[in-house]
């Protein structure tokens, strides 16, 4: 089934940053001329939003047009779980691809980017709920036991042996008791934030300093050239470079089709319930995610709910992104199942809202930076593969300094103008990426219910793996 629920795919998050006066602002228009601009930046999410951002840091007096289809906030920046991560938890994968250094640099710039969009909540005045508690990586099954290790030794190796602590079953329940938990790893960095706030109060802060911001505005072409340009049903922008930051949608434009494969990630979240949260232990504010190849990802909020995530699922084989990825039925029986398994005390604790996004899976799990065309004024950022919130901050930061052409050190990242890993072309690449997500799937669920794994699910589940791409753990 894929009709809307009533909130029409809203997350409940924009929906409650929307009811705040100051976050809501006043309506922008449509782009109805044809405009010049220094940049002009696709897409309003946190890559298009923090990318604006750092221009007017740079260069206050430059002058910038963000084009959106929707409202700003309305893609994944205002629907996810509000993760604000670093990269640690793939700082073993990151090591041996790109090797020590490479993965120090970006555990570093993640890093500073966590901390980063804490300052910049604090400096605008913006209540995004910014809370950093660290984070937990939790085996909720007893297969998952163990798949943390190569991440420890790799930053123990790496000289961050005080950031990341291993935790017996014991350990974890100490932090939240849920019957399921059998140990895993607590990292120091990571905070949680309502998603929505943040890029609604970005959209505030980018609106004060004279960013022109057109939503209801969907870009029909864009391309190089002197000037790079984007057109729309009613204007267009010439400018002297563009920014794309269109995440799962750019699978819908020929030059990233291959680049990314689109997968959903959906959330459950509950009443508030903090009796029950603090019979659990979990008064603290550390989320948590597990190491299944459909990443569980938990955290709380501030009144006392749950808010219960599910990652990598692929809802159908399909061609644009539809309907289904703002919500899906399959997916919201498989979030309450998995919320009652692990959190049985949950079990008569309505279930307030669900809701979808589309992700931009990338060949190798982490997000790419690169330019196109000949004239090199069109730059873009992709591929944040379900870890974006504080990516995107970096990505902002590396695509302002590209579209004014300056240099700085995030530049030297080895995620910046490195060829991404691609996938086959159609008809090959959807069958057969959603073949391999359903047996991912029908893996995980085999080893939550403690069954032996169908050796035939098993070998299409590590199919991808074997052609050399990285989505999850094997
Ligand atoms: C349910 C869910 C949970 C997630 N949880 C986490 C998490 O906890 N932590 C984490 O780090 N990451 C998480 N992510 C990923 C994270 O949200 C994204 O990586 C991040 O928001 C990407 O930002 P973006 O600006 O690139 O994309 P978006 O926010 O999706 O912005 C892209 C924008 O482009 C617009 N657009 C598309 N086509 C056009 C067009 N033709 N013209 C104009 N505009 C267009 C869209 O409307 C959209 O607003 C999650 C994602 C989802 C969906």
């Amino acid at each position: 089934m894929s009709t809307l629920p009533p909130d029409q795919g809203r997350s409940w998050w924009l929906r409650e940053a929307l009811e705040d006066p100051n976050l809501a602002g006043d309506e922008t228009p449509r782009l109805a001329a044809d405009v010049t601009a220094d940049v002009v930046i696709l897409g309003g999410g946190y890559t298009g939003m923090w990318t604006a951002y750092q221009l007017k840091e740079l260069e206050p007096d430059v002058d910038v047009v963000l084009l959106e289809q929707d409202i700003c906030g309305g893609g994944a920046s205002g629907r996810n779980g509000g993760f604000v991560n670093s990269w640690w938890s793939g700082v073993d994968e990151l090591a041996g691809r790109l090797g020590d250094d490479a993965a120090r640099a970006m555990c570093d710039a993640g890093d500073a980017s966590v901390a980063g969009i804490g300052e910049f909540c604090r400096r605008h005045g913006v209540d995004a709920w910014y809370s950093a508690d660290g984070e937990l990586g939790i085996a909720t099954s007893p297969a998952q036991v163990g798949r943390w290790s190569d991440l420890l030794e790799a930053a123990v190796r790496l000289g961050y042996r005080d950031r990341v602590h291993e935790l017996d079953e014991a350990g974890a329940r100490a932090l939240i008791d849920s019957p399921v938990f059998h140990g895993g790893v607590r990292i120091d960095e990571g905070a949680t934030v309502q998603p929505a706030r943040l890029a609604r109060g970005l959209r505030r802060v980018l609106l004060e300093r004279g960013v022109r911001i057109f939503e209801g505005t969907p870009v029909t072409r864009f391309g190089a050239g002197d000037p790079a340009m984007a057109e729309t049903p009613h204007g267009s922008v010439r400018a002297g470079a563009a920014v794309v930051g269109l995440n799962a949608w750019a699978m819908h434009w020929r030059a990233f089709r291959r680049l990314i494969t689109v997968r959903g990630s959906y959330i459950a979240l509950t009443a508030t319930a903090p009796e029950r949260l603090e019979a659990l232990g979990w008064t603290h504010g550390m989320p948590w995610w597990d190491l299944r190849a459909g990443i569980h990802y938990v955290r709380t909020t501030p009144d006392g709910r749950i808010a219960f995530g599910i990652g990598g699922i692929q809802p159908g084989i399909f061609r644009r992104i539809g309907p289904r990825f703002a919500w899906d039925e399959r997916a919201v029986q498989v979030l309450r199942e998995d919320l009652h398994r692990i959190f049985p005390t949950f079990a008569d604790v309505p279930i307030e809202a669900a809701w979808g996004g589309p992700i931009d899976v990338s060949g190798l799990h982490w997000p790419f930076f690169g330019t196109l065309g000949k004239a090199a004024n069109v730059h873009y950022g992709l591929g944040y593969t379900g870890n974006g919130v504080a990516p995107a901050h970096v990505g902002g930061r590396i695509l302002a300094h590209k579209a004014l052409g300056t240099h700085d050190p995030v530049l030297d990242l080895p995620i910046v103008d490195a060829e991404p890993k691609r996938f086959p072309p159609e008809p090959i690449r959807s069958p057969g990426a959603f073949v391999a997500n359903e047996a991912i799937h029908r893996r995980d669920a085999s080893q939550d219910a403690g069954d032996e794994v169908n050796p035939f699910v098993d070998f299409v589940a590590k199919l991808p793996r074997r052609l050399g791409y990285n989505l999850g753990p094997d």
